[in-house]
């Protein structure tokens, strides 16, 4: 594991712990996401992934046109420390979770006894196919996000990685899109950060954190300033919804004056679930999907 990495597994374990104190009402879903993290963080030492083949000058080419550096397809999973640990994330929400319980004895059974083939179901959820992961969830009666949301986190190490050994290649930091310049995928939430209130964001699929446009909805592009606003939750200064009026949806948006900081976002996202469903109340919609699926 790089020392990039090993930083961002200890930053967010620490946020974890701080946030566990500070918020006792969230102890049971912060108690199981600090599982999953330290079961990731593991893998991720295990982890080694086949080189991703793209030369300079495609990287090159495909920043300035605006495309994401890696296809979905294209990225690069570790078979075996995967599948290890989808087998202890489907343990944990047994034994962990009351919510996800059945879910995870499902899927693990399911495994075990060949009815889900994991690699079709993980290359599924790598490329967003849709029609593969509906079947799955129909067959196995297990909610959609859910198989989607346990198959992603324990693709997480393989996807990390990938990143690390593309990002660093190419010129990315002046990246002027919504969505993901690693990957394409969307935010899953953002921080706000330094004074002239710029917001990073964490992508919802490869983990990449990136820059969002200021002063843009970055799911429909608008930049019509009486479409866009924030609020935030009752008593709390810490997160903030940002709604766009002209596609409807949101982004939760971390003041990290307040606490946390950028890396820690996959955490605040966990911790932040009340405003997603406050958000979804008011009728706007998240467009990235839930980290843990519910
Ligand atoms: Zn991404
Ligand atoms: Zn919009």
């Amino acid at each position: 594991m790089t020392a990039d990495l090993d930083d961002l597994y200890q930053r967010m374990t620490s946020r974890l712990n701080q946030l566990r104190q500070e918020r006792s009402e969230l102890e049971e879903i912060l108690a199981f996401y600090d599982k999953v993290l330290a079961a990731q963080q593991e893998t991720q030492q295990q982890t080694a992934i086949p080189e991703i083949d793209l030369p300079e000058e495609r990287l090159r080419l495909k920043v300035e046109e605006g495309f994401p550096l890696i296809d979905r397809g294209d990225f690069q999973v570790d078979r075996d420390s995967s599948r290890e640990l989808f087998r202890r994330i489907c343990h944990l929400s047994m034994e962990e979770n009351p919510v996800l319980a059945a879910a995870g004895e499902t899927l693990l059974e399911a495994m075990d006894s060949g009815k889900l083939d994991l690699v079709r179901l993980s290359a599924a959820v790598l490329q967003n196919d849709t029609e593969v992961i509906e079947g799955v969830a129909k067959d196995l009666e297990v909610a959609i996000p859910v198989v989607q949301a346990l198959t992603k986190l324990s693709l997480q190490p393989s996807l990390l990685a990938s990143v690390q050994a593309v990002a660093q290649r190419a010129a990315i930091d002046d990246w002027q899109y919504g969505y993901c310049p690693v990957c394409g995928g969307l935010p899953a939430m953002a921080a706000l950060v330094g004074e002239e209130g710029k917001r990073e964001a964490l992508c919802s699929f490869c983990g990449n954190f990136w820059q969002l446009p200021r002063l843009m909805c970055p799911f429909c592009s608008t930049d019509k300033q009486e479409d866009l606003r924030y609020f935030h939750g009752e008593g709390d200064d810490l997160y903030r919804v940002y709604v766009c009026e002209q596609c409807r949806s949101y982004l939760k948006v971390m003041d990290t004056r307040e606490g946390g900081d950028a890396r820690t976002l996959a955490v605040d996202d966990v911790a932040s679930g009340h405003l997603d469903l406050l958000a979804e109340e008011e009728g706007y919609q998240r467009k990235a999907p839930r980290l843990l699926g519910i």
